[in-house]
C-alpha cells in the first residue's frame, strides 16, 4: 500500500494543491455495509465526477489496499478513513476518522473487538427474528462479504431477499427498529475514548451526522465541549440526516471551537438512497484535515 505518512508526512505529500472537483468524505464499501467493493466504489466516484473520495467503512480499514490500487491512474484522490462506532449512554455516536495509522495497535485492537461484538450481537438479533420469521444466520452471511463489519444492514438485506421487507429502509423502519423487540445494541467505546484512539494513531476525528432526527447522535453540548478538549477536530454538517435546526447549532458550535466542517454523502451503494457528491466538503476544510494528520497521507490517483 502506498501512502504511509512515515515516508511522506500528510501535509507535505498533498502539497496544498486541492482539486476543484467535489470532495466527498464519507462512503461505505462491501467491507462494511456498502453494496460495492472498494474498487467498484472508486469507479463509481470517478463516474460521479468526484475529485476526492474518502473510504470510511464502519470499524474497518480492510478496504484501504484495494481502494489505493484502484485509484491509480484515475485522477481521483483517495482519503483513507473509517467510521468508528462509539456509544454515549444508549446513543450511538459515529466518529469519522481520517488519515490515521491503520497498524496502530490500540486502534486495531479496539476495532477487532468492535467487529467481534457486532458479529455476536447480529447473531442474537437474527435468533430472535427467526422465532417469528423464516430466516437463518446463513441467509445473513450470504448478504455480506467475508470478514465484513456486520450490522443490521446485512440482516435487512437478508429480510429483503426473503421477501419480508421491500428494501433496507423498510426493514429498518420495521423488524430492525430498536423498538421492535428484536433489537440489541453492540458494545462500543465511549466517544471520548474514540477521539483519543484516533488522535493517538495520528488521525483526524470528525463526528459524523451529529444532528439527526430521533434517538441517538444528538450529543449534549457539554459532552461536545469535553470531546473537543480531548482532541475532536471536526463535525460533519452537510449530511442528509442532519436537521436544519441541528445544522445551525453545529455551525455555531464549530465557530466557537474553530472546528473543521465537512459535508458528505454517506454513500452505501444501493444500500441507501444517498448519492455520491450529494454533499461535499470545501477544499480548505480538507486541507486542514490533511495538515493535521500524521498517520497516513491521501493517495493521489
Ligand atoms: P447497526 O450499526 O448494525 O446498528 O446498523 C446501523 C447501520 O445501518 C448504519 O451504518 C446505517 O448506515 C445503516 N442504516 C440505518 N438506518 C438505515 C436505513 N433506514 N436504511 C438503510 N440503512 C440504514
Ligand atoms: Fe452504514
Ligand atoms: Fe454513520
Ligand atoms: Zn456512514
Amino acid at each position: 500500500m502506498t501512502g504511509p505518512s512515515t515516508a511522506t508526512p500528510g501535509g507535505d505529500a498533498y502539497d496544498g494543491v486541492m482539486p476543484s472537483r467535489p470532495i466527498d468524505l464519507h462512503t461505505h464499501s462491501s467491507v462494511s455495509d456498502g453494496t460495492e467493493t472498494p474498487a467498484e466504489l472508486v469507479a463509481a466516484a470517478v463516474q460521479a465526477g468526484l475529485g476526492t473520495v474518502a473510504l470510511t467503512d464502519h470499524d474497518s480499514t480492510a478496504g484501504w489496499s484495494e481502494a489505493t490500487r484502484a485509484v491509480a491512474g484515475t485522477g481521483l484522490t483517495l482519503v483513507p478513513g473509517m467510521e468508528l462506532s462509539t456509544r454515549l449512554g444508549l446513543d450511538s455516536v459515529h466518529m469519522l476518522a481520517y488519515l490515521f495509522d491503520p497498524t496502530d495497535p490500540a486502534l486495531v485492537a479496539e476495532t477487532a473487538r468492535l467487529r467481534d461484538s457486532r458479529l455476536h450481537r447480529a447473531e442474537r438479533i437474527v435468533e430472535r427474528i427467526a422465532a417469528d420469521y423464516d430466516i437463518s444466520w446463513g441467509d445473513v452471511l450470504a448478504q455480506s462479504t467475508s470478514g465484513a463489519t456486520l450490522g443490521r444492514p446485512h440482516i435487512a438485506d437478508a429480510l429483503v431477499a426473503k421477501g419480508f421487507a421491500p428494501d433496507r429502509s423498510a426493514a429498518f423502519a420495521g423488524i430492525l427498529h430498536w423498538r421492535s423487540g428484536y433489537y440489541e445494541p453492540h458494545e462500543a467505546p465511549s466517544p471520548l475514548l474514540g477521539v483519543r484512539l484516533v488522535r493517538e494513531a495520528g488521525g483526524v476525528p470528525v463526528i459524523a451526522h451529529p444532528a439527526t432526527r430521533g434517538r441517538g447522535t444528538n450529543i449534549p453540548e457539554r459532552a461536545f465541549d469535553e470531546l473537543v478538549e480531548a482532541g475532536l477536530m471536526g463535525v460533519e454538517i452537510a449530511h442528509r440526516e442532519n436537521t436544519d435546526a441541528g445544522a445551525e447549532r453545529l455551525r455555531a458550535l464549530a465557530r466557537r471551537h474553530d472546528l473543521i466542517v465537512t459535508g458528505s454523502s454517506d454513500y452505501h451503494g444501493e444500500g441507501k438512497p444517498n448519492r455520491l457528491g450529494e454533499n461535499s466538503t470545501a477544499p480548505e476544510e480538507l486541507e486542514r484535515i490533511v495538515e493535521a494528520a500524521t498517520g497516513w497521507a491521501p493517495v493521489r490517483g
